[in-house]
């Protein structure tokens, strides 16, 4: 038994640990990292993909927040580069000194949504993100409007990214087993990111998502508007329309007709 394996998995850091390197090949691969490209890798855990990603011809750096496991990481991998952080509050656009940076993950499944929530709209040159995370939060990472899955998530992300649902992965690969499947998703960046809309779109898709059963006129109604009615007019959207129907562009224009600072 090597010296990672000593490590009692912590619960509270969702340390479920890859242990089958054939999953852990298809999942690098399915980067299709080009040699040279700089690639950081999210929670490293006890490596089980920082073996395979040590192997690239090109930068390789590691982000991971339980301090044992970044000693152990260090001396395991002296050719890594590897950050003692917490993803959930890292300053992501530090990235943009790696142009062409892709970020790979199998993300703690406690913090995976709010982490991906910053990633996607705070790295700004990167070429391209896959993430390993709970299946039901992969689908809704990658759900369109109109599905039952589609919510505050999916219109955020789809505003900075395009992403795509790439492969199952069933929990017996997994020491400790989680009681669910998992996914991998995969996500580009998109060409007209809403960096400018980003403070009034992340509003607009938490107000409207927190009701998301309401008619847009109800939910809006102590801010219907001039604007707003032209908005409406403008995209052919009626007012009893549900938050879930409206696509990332639209509400993304939405926002921008919400914003105070427009009015
Ligand atoms: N990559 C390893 C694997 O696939 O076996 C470990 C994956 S495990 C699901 C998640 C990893 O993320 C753990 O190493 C955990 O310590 C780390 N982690 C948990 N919360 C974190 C956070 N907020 N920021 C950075 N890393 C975190």
């Amino acid at each position: 038994m090597d010296r990672a394996s000593f490590f009692a998995p912590k619960r509270s850091l969702g340390q479920n640990f890859l242990s089958d390197p054939n999953i852990c090949r298809r999942i690098v691969a399915s980067l299709e990292l080009a040699p040279g490209d700089p690639v950081l890798e999210i929670g490293p855990g006890r490596g089980a993909l920082t073996r395979i990603l040590a192997g690239h011809d090109g930068p390789v750096m590691a982000l991971e927040k339980d301090s044992e496991l970044v000693s152990w990481i260090k001396a395991e991998f002296p050719a890594v580069g590897v950050v003692h952080a917490d993803g959930l509050d890292f300053c992501w656009e530090g990235t943009r000194r790696l142009p062409g940076l892709s970020l790979i993950g199998n993300l703690p499944y406690n913090v995976a949504s709010p982490m991906i929530w910053e990633m996607v709209s705070r790295c700004r040159s990167f070429r391209s993100m896959l993430f390993m995370v709970q299946k039901e939060v992969a689908l809704r990472l990658t759900a369109k409007e109109g599905s039952r899955t589609y919510g505050a998530l999916s219109a955020w992300v789809g505003n900075f990214v395009r992403g795509e649902y790439v492969f199952t992965v069933p929990p017996h690969v997994f020491r400790p087993q989680p009681k669910v499947d998992s996914a991998i998703v995969r996500f580009l960046p998109r060409p007209d990111p809403a960096w400018e809309d980003a403070a009034a779109l992340s509003w607009t898709v938490k107000i409207l998502f927190q009701q998301r059963r309401k008619q847009l006129g109800t939910i809006l109604k102590a801010h219907w508007s001039e604007a707003v009615e032209t908005w409406c007019g403008e995209l052919g959207v009626d007012r009893r329309v549900r938050p879930e129907e409206l696509s990332p562009d639209a509400l993304r224009s939405l926002a921008r007709v919400l914003d105070p600072k427009n009015e």
